[in-house]
């Protein structure tokens, strides 16, 4: 680690900092504000992804460019907590998270602005950016079902629609509806189905469920191993983490259980992405946007969609071999902007549902 990198997780890790620390904190910027936060060889990125998966790609952009990249990592939703707080102070410049639901609510919180470039446009597909350039989609995820083999024959699944078919009653793990996963594949299906039908099946889907939702991903695929559900539903990269197998009991539990892709005859299997964005204060942009095009470059998009088992969002840049055997499928191409404004209806629709 830099120490232009130790010193900003230094300056930064006070949430709310009291008066003394502000005082200190405007002494120490204003020896340090300008090499550090403006100078045109760095860029500072907000992650709420964990280190591990960005730090190598981050070290091969400045390798290339000689652009410094000073990295906060932390949670999702507090990040942006974080960066809407520092307001126009913000040291940010590039924020990236998961799901385009949050990103959605990062623009809608004002602090993103548009940026236009062709090598973004070009790299990726439009339904996985924001249409006025706020966040760009940086990889792809799945949203399918699991099914536990030899309990459950793939020729009874079709649909996430047909989920709420009475036949599964109490046979479904998923985790809550507090969850941003969640209410974006129900706000897939609003746009698909509209409000009446999708509340429909909410209320029917509910009584499907093997147990009060709890827990991530992760729980709900261990849920239907150990025989407590015949159904999960999770992100593909959470099976991949399992099935690679740092953990025994999870793996075992990933080999426990297959993956069905739905709704392969009508729109698609439900995806979303992780993505990136430039902050609206960012005071160095241009970098900023360097950083996001690297990102989306070939051997950017090869290493991190595969350091965390994710899709390319690049059409020309293959899945890992492990992504491979789980087989096609055809993705839901609604653009993932319409997550974010049917979020709330989503949110509303599972409520009256009674999904916890
Ligand atoms: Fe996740």
């Amino acid at each position: 680690m830099s120490f232009k990198t130790k010193l900003i997780q230094q300056l930064t890790s006070f949430k709310i900092p009291h008066l003394a620390s502000i005082i200190a904190g405007a002494i120490i910027f204003s020896t340090f504000t300008l090499p550090l936060f403006a100078s045109e060889g760095s860029v500072n990125l907000y992650s709420a992804r964990k280190e591990a998966l960005i730090k190598p790609i981050l070290e091969t952009f400045t390798q290339k460019t000689g652009i410094e990249v000073n990295l906060i990592t932390g949670k999702a939703d507090a990040l942006l907590q974080r960066i809407k707080s520092e307001g126009r102070n913000t040291h940010a410049d590039v924020f990236i998270t998961t799901d385009a639901g949050r990103l959605y609510r990062a623009k809608n919180a004002g602090v993103l602005q548009a940026i236009q470039s062709n090598t973004l446009n070009n790299a990726i597909p439009a339904n996985l950016r924001d249409p006025e350039g706020y966040w760009y989609g940086l990889s792809m995820r799945a949203r399918p079902i699991f099914y536990v083999k030899g309990v459950i024959d793939p020729k009874e699944l079709s649909t996430y629609e047909a989920l709420a078919d009475a036949k599964f009653k109490k046979r479904i793990c998923i985790r809550s509806s507090n969850n941003i996963y969640n209410q974006s594949l129900v706000a897939s299906m609003l746009a698909a189905d509209g409000p009446k039908k999708t509340q429909q099946w909410a209320n029917d889907f509910v009584k499907n469920f093997a147990r009060k939702p709890k827990g991530g991903d992760r729980d709900q695929i261990k849920g239907a191993a150990s025989g407590q559900c015949d159904i999960a539903i999770a992100n593909t990269y959470y099976f991949g983490q399992m099935i690679s197998g740092k953990k025994t009991d999870q793996k075992k539990a990933a080999e426990a259980v297959a993956i069905f892709w739905p709704n392969q005859k009508n729109r698609g299997t439900h995806v979303n992405v992780s993505g990136a964005a430039v902050t609206k204060y960012a005071k160095n942009s241009a970098n900023a946007q360097k950083l996001i095009e690297f990102l989306t470059t070939q051997e950017a998009q090869q290493w991190y969609a595969s350091a965390n088992y994710e899709y390319p969002v690049r059409k020309d840049v293959a899945a890992t071999d492990l992504l491979k055997t789980w087989g096609d499928f055809k993705a839901d191409t609604i653009n993932l902007d319409q997550l974010g404004v049917n979020n709330a209806e989503a949110v509303k629709i599972m409520d009256r549902a009674g999904w916890k």
